[in-house]
């Protein structure tokens, strides 16, 4: 097992911030935070970055609560990610945008790409409605490697064009960066540990408060990154500079985001996944 070296860990990071330009003078930068080690990683080495390197740009965390039925100690605990990250925390409320956690969970289809469809949806809007040029996400390599196997295997090759740390927005889609791009899980969760940043160990699935199955899978994948990473040393590195490689050529060829025909907001269809997902919860009352 390689041991964790924080300073390697951050001069990774701040490589990734600096070489694809992800910070710019000016920038007003949403981080969703989650409670989890990644988005509150993400946060804080972004947080850093800015001071060390002066640049004036505005970071502001936020957090989508789906519900009330999510814990306090939760909430307290992301307050507390905020504070030691010395940033702003707003939190928001699905409710208040005319969805209800209780509603969709009843309705007949998974839950895990309902609220994934919220959650999309809502980190763009709400970020974009605030004046953010930019929103950051926890997202790091052992996930765009999850998504590209499981993209290549589904045989969705254009969604592969979005795997990048720099994600140039277009239209009402806001610019992602991911500045753990090139970092794994275990690093992050290492991170924590050694700076004191506290998070929530336990899977953060909403479910596990309301008591339903979740899907384990998930699971399974990372684990066979981290076996493959045991004797080929590098190999998320290099897989990931090859992914970004392919995302380039295969950028050139995507069409421009539609918009739904009821919200406005950006959607591959006529009819956005969030406003589908409005209507169908008071259908099923
Ligand atoms: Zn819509």
């Amino acid at each position: 097992m390689k041991k964790f070296h924080i300073e390697t860990y951050k001069k990774k990071i701040f490589k990734t911030i600096s070489k694809y330009e992800l910070l710019e003078e000016g920038d007003k930068i949403y981080i969703g935070l989650s409670g989890g080690k990644d988005s509150g990683s993400a946060c804080f080495l972004l947080s850093e970055y800015i001071r060390e390197k002066k640049i004036n740009c505005i970071l502001i965390a936020f957090y989508i609560k789906l519900g009330d039925f999510i814990p306090v100690k939760i909430i307290d605990l992301i307050k507390k990610q905020a504070d030691i990250c010395n940033v702003e925390l707003k939190i928001y409320d699905i409710k208040d945008f005319g969805i209800y956690y209780d509603k969709i969970a009843k309705l007949n289809r998974p839950i895990c790409s309902s609220c994934g469809t919220i959650k999309r949806y809502l980190m763009n809007k709400i970020p974009r409605e605030n004046g953010a040029t930019k929103l950051c996400t926890g997202h790091h390599g052992d996930d765009f490697i999850v998504f590209f196997i499981k993209n290549i295997l589904g045989k969705n090759i254009n969604w592969i064009s979005k795997f990048t740390p720099y994600l140039k927005g277009r239209e009402k889609q806001l610019s992602r960066i991911r500045p753990l791009f090139f970092v794994g899980g275990e690093d992050n969760k290492n991170f924590c540990g050694e700076i004191g940043l506290p998070y929530i160990d336990e899977d953060i699935c909403p479910h596990r408060f309301l008591k339903q199955k979740i899907d384990k899978r998930r699971e399974k994948w990372y684990q066979t990154i981290k076996e493959i990473s045991k004797w080929q040393p590098n190999f998320r590195e290099y897989f990931l500079e090859g992914v970004v490689e392919l995302a380039k050529s295969l950028s050139l060829n995507i069409s421009e985001p539609e918009s739904c025909e009821i919200c406005g907001e950006p959607t591959n269809k006529k009819i956005c996944g969030f406003c589908k997902l409005m209507n169908l919860q008071f259908k099923n009352v």
